[in-house]
């Protein structure tokens, strides 16, 4: 068993997953990471595992692993599949894909790791997104999905409160990752629009910029400390640059 607190991190070979990784290392936390991919060149950690989240089987890997890993002090559902397509173009498999990894995975990690988070009074983070409160055309089971993460966070923090276990939300806005890159991409109408739609979506942010990875990665790792947040529950914290702040018809 590990003397270092712990975090699983899912979709760990990812964007604000490898960030996340780093994030909770340099403070002195062991990781276990799980992405659907092989362990990238050079990722740090101590335990990796090659799960595919979004298949009937992903409970029964998750629970061997947590076997193997013995102490969960965080776990974070960071792993998301998005699906830009129009709802005419959306196919019932495309959606059930969706909604499995973003919000029924994230449901079954959190039932499979609570022996561990009841045992160390631990904490959740769900990474949801700013498209669970407001949202855009051609998009809707990935905004569907991030709404329902949003309910089982306030849902399993009400009902693992009174047990010390913290269940909390990060919203990232647009972040500088493959998965923004991709949804450009898809989206896009000629050889430029994918630079210049993100560049659009900078300009149109109060801070004037997409965000990097660190900076949701500093967001998990203060909800995951029960020394940084002990109160906390049952919240959702946005950190998109102040776009949900701005009324969008002004
Ligand atoms: P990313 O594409 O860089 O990383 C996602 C990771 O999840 C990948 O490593 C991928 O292999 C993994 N993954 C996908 N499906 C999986 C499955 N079935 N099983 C296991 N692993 C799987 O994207 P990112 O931007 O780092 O996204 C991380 C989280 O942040 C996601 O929940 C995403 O919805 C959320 N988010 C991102 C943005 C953004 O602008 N980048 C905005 C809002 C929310």
């Amino acid at each position: 068993m590990s003397a270092s607190r712990v975090a699983v991190v899912t979709g760990a070979a990812g964007g604000i997953g490898r960030a996340c990784v780093a994030a909770f290392m340099a403070e002195g936390w062991d990781v276990a990471a799980i992405d659907k991919v092989d362990r990238p060149e050079g990722m740090p950690g101590r335990w990796y595992a090659r799960i595919d989240l979004g298949v009937r089987t992903t409970a029964d890997r998750l629970r061997d692993f947590f076997a193997e890993v013995g102490r969960i002090d965080a776990l974070v559902n960071n792993a998301a599949l998005q699906v830009s397509k129009s709802i005419a173009d959306t196919s019932d498999a495309e959606w059930a894909a969706v909604l499995g990894v973003n919000a029924a995975a994230p449901f079954v990690a959190i039932r499979e790791a609570l022996p561990y988070l009841r045992k160390s009074k631990g904490a959740v983070i769900n990474v949801s997104s700013v498209h669970g409160l407001a949202t855009s055309a051609q998009i809707a089971a990935y905004a569907s999905s991030k709404a329902a993460l949003a309910g089982l966070t306030r849902a399993a923090a009400v009902e693992l409160g009174p047990e010390g276990v913290r269940v909390n939300a990060v919203l990232p806005g647009a972040i500088d990752t493959a998965m923004l890159r991709a949804g450009a991409e898809d989206r896009r109408i000629s050889e430029a629009d994918a630079d210049d739609r993100i560049a659009s979506l900078a300009s149109r942010t109060p801070l004037r910029r997409i965000g990097q990875p660190e900076e949701i990665a500093q967001a998990i790792v203060f909800l995951a400390d029960a020394d940084r947040s002990s109160f906390v529950t049952g919240t959702t914290l946005v950190v998109d640059g102040g776009a949900m702040a701005r009324l969008s018809i002004e």
